[in-house]
């Protein structure tokens, strides 16, 4: 998924796409690389000058100061389609330079300076790195001295924003590149040159100061920008990966139907989509604490995702990817070299943490389009009468009214649609109604919905939807659990239904459910899927059987279950004889959506934050990293609503949630277990995060460990996710079939 979300945005985006087709295609950017001035001379006289008749360098400017009135939500997206084109010259240090004149207010003479970078007719760059002092000049200006650098487009720049120390705190200037000694350097980058500055008693007047500019602003708008290029080279990377591994054949396959290859494909397009949320996020948000976390956030996790996913792109390619001709050395490069200059991910990912050690919001605010107010009222109103009820009539209210599940068709839910749903749930949350958890049946009930009986719907909906039916799941078995289709329960025809035999396991809540779904094999003939049906099987049926089966907790949660002999109506047969599998395959989508809308199960990050408040030791950059993560996912969720609202189809991102959601509650205990010292050796135990001593518990932190291995295990293995992702989300091929007996 690109950074943009909006109709509006997507038309930009493939605007500047075709843009940079047009006046930057693969030869232009080859032949940058390939020139002396690495193309900077080509960019002043040709690229700029079309940039700013497209409106693309002052997209971010006011109108008043001669640029287009958007904000940095538009900039982000020009500059990620940019970077995917790996467009040479210096747009992007000019646009950032003139984002944070923009930022610093400048007035007077100076504010024309602003209005140049937006029309072309000068380009800026921003020098990160210190080495420049000052001291006072005439008329309250300064006189600046020093070295700094490495400068991004350095060379070519007209106006350089630096940071000069002077009188112990860093005042930002704009210079004039003439009055400085610009030695250019060798880049890692080819599409891009790089200049040192030598300031030699440089007067810079009192107007050229940008004296409320705080170092967080730049540092923001920076790892905001910076980010926005690197989630266009990781988008590129991913996408030349996953195409290449679907036409390049090895031992008689493409090699994309490996699964080191597969699997490495979906990973790094795991990273490009947390990339691109975390931008997005960090570019809509508005000056002050909250965009400052959000910004560091994007630069921890952004460029650190176009190094790897470039890196990926490169391995995936083999030899072809080492050569010089490939260009995806060309992105590497940019990508090392963005992340050198934006300066190591570890610190900000510390930056990140002292951030939200330090209280910084960690709720992810989603602003919907303006919904229909009489609606908003109508389920207020509804929502009123429900709450004032006893506990039992308003289950009953609220299950025959579809608020359990607003999105099913009617009469089960509300046909609700993406904004009403959120409308529904903010005005649930505001009524103090909880809806109940249907565990299992959350499920089940889409199943019946699709293809249950008008009887069986009829039956068992509406009494699901109460909460008063528990379901549990007898799909696995000893020697089928990724691969159900081996299963080898057996269905055999009887009078009036089927006598079920066999053994189910690992079958979460089969003690407490009253019912149960079942696939079993009725047609040992038909290879595999096709000899399947599902049944709905009554637990307390003669014949079932349930012995608990202890998890590496020491808990029993999860049980066996022993068919022997049981019989199963016909009334109670779902989806026909050997039709099974399709309404198993829905079963289960319906599950990965509900684990992924729950990936907290153990601990999230208000925990690990509450143990890295009270440890002894804290390691910054760990803890940093999974606020990031945990940041990242619960963004990928907004953006998929908001796709949804937006009537643009998020594609299979909620896979990616989910198996960074299952990572993610894994790494957290883990950290928490690490801060815990030698505590977290004492005997896995519920209880509090902290303990009564105000030290992390141990023990606690020691059985969400164990806990936490469920996550990548249940509800389809992090393989089975990967091949997933690689297979739905970047076209690879699937696994070959096992072979038929
Ligand atoms: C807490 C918990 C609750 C559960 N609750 C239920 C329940 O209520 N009902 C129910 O029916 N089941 C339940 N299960 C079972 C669960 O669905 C299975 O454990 C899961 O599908 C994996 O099957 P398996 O254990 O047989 O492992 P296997 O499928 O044997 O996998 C073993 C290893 O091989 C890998 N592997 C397997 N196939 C592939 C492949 N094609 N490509 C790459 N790698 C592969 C897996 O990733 C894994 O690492 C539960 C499991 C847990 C942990």
């Amino acid at each position: 998924m690109a950074l943009g979300l909006t109709s509006e945005h997507l038309e930009l985006a493939a605007a500047v796409r075709g843009w940079a087709q047009r006046h930057s295609p693969a030869q232009a950017v080859r032949a940058a690389a390939d020139s002396e001035d690495r193309g900077a001379g080509r960019y002043r006289c040709e690229l700029a000058p079309s940039l700013a008749s497209q409106g693309l360098l002052g997209l971010h400017v006011p109108e008043a100061e001669g640029g287009q009135g958007y904000g940095l939500a538009e900039l982000a997206v020009a500059i990620e389609e940019l970077g995917r084109a790996l467009v040479p010259g210096a747009f992007l240090p000019t646009v950032l330079s003139c984002a944070i004149l923009t930022e610093a207010g400048l007035s007077g003479p100076a504010a024309k300076l602003i209005a140049g970078l937006a029309d072309g007719s000068r380009i800026g760059a921003v020098c990160l790195a210190a080495g420049l002092a000052g001291e006072p000049g005439p008329d309250g200006g300064l006189t600046v001295t020093g070295d700094a650098g490495p400068v991004l487009a350095g060379s070519m720049a007209d106006i350089i924003v630096a940071a000069v120390r002077t009188g112990g705190r860093a005042i930002w200037v704009a210079l004039d590149a003439a009055d400085l000694q610009v030695t250019g350097l060798d880049s890692l980058d080819l599409t891009r040159p790089l200049a040192r500055l030598h300031a030699d008693r440089v007067a810079v007047p009192a107007e050229r100061m940008l004296t409320g500019l705080a170092d967080s602003t730049v540092a923001s708008l920076a790892g905001i920008m910076f980010g926005a290029e690197a989630c266009g080279i990781a988008d590129w990377a991913v996408h030349t990966a996953a195409q290449y591994a679907k036409l390049r054949h090895q031992f008689g396959r493409p090699i994309g139907q490996f699964q080191a290859v597969k699997h490495r494909c979906a990973l790094m397009l795991t990273q490009a989509e947390q990339a691109a949320a975390a931008v997005w996020d960090a570019a809509r948000t508005a000056p002050g604490g909250d965009r400052e976390f959000a910004a560091s956030v994007a630069a921890a996790v952004a460029l650190d995702a176009a190094v790897d996913v470039a890196n990926g792109c490169i391995q995936t390619l083999g030899g072809i990817g080492y050569t010089w001709e490939h260009d995806a050395h060309l992105y590497y490069r940019r990508a090392m070299s963005l992340r050198a200059l934006l300066g190591p991910s570890a610190y900000w990912r510390e930056q990140v943490a002292r951030l939200a050690l330090a209280g910084a919001s960690q709720s992810v605010q989603v602003e919907l389009p303006a919904g229909d107010a009489e609606f908003r009222a109508q389920v207020r109103a509804e929502l009123a009468e429900i709450a004032a009820l006893s506990s039992e009539e308003r289950a009953h209210r609220l299950a025959a009214g579809g608020w359990v599940a607003p999105h099913l068709p009617r009469p089960w839910g509300r046909d609700a649609g993406p904004l009403e749903q959120l409308v529904i749930d903010a005005q649930l949350r505001a009524a103090g109604i909880r809806v109940p958890n249907l565990y299992i049946g959350a499920w089940v009930v889409p199943a019946l919905i699709q293809y249950g009986t008008p009887e069986q719907q009829e039956r068992f909906l509406l009494p699901t939807l109460r909460g008063d039916y528990l379901w549990c799941q007898l799909f696995s078995e000893p020697g089928a659990g990724s691969d159900l289709a081996g299963l080898t329960t057996r269905a055999e025809r009887v009078a009036g239904g089927w006598r079920l035999n066999g053994q189910k396991i690992w079958t979460s809540l089969a003690r407490e459910a009253s019912w149960a779904i079942c696939i079993a094999r009725t047609d040992p003939a038909v290879p595999r899927h096709g000899g399947i049906s599902y049944f709905l099987v009554d637990m307390r049926a003669d014949g079932v059987s349930v012995s608990p089966l202890r998890e590496i907790t020491g808990d029993a949660m999860f049980n066996q279950v022993f068919l022997d002999d049981v019989f199963v109506p016909d009334d109670c047969l779902v989806g026909g004889v050997n039709g099974g599998w399709r309404v198993a395959r829905t079963t289960l989508a319906n599950e990965r959506v509900s684990l992924s809308q729950s990936w907290a199960f153990g601990s999230g990050v208000p925990e690990l934050l509450q143990v890295a408040g009270a440890a002894d030791e804290v390691p910054l950059a760990d803890v940093g990293r999974c606020v990031c993560e945990g940041r990242a996912i619960d963004l990928l969720g907004v953006r998929v609503t908001l796709k949804r609202i937006s009537g643009t189809d998020p594609g299979a991102t909620g896979s990616v949630r989910k198996l960074l959601g299952m990572r993610i509650a894994q790494q957290i205990s883990e950290l928490c277990l690490a801060m815990s010292g030698g505590s977290g050796a004492t005997a896995a135990s519920y209880g509090q995060p902290v303990g009564a001593d105000g030290k992390p518990n141990g023990g606690h932190w020691a059985r969400q460990v164990l806990l936490t291995r469920a996550l990548t295990i249940g509800g389809g293995t992090t393989d089975i996710q990967l091949n997933i992702i690689g297979e739905r989300m970047l076209g690879l091929p699937r696994d070959p079939d096992p072979p038929t007996a």
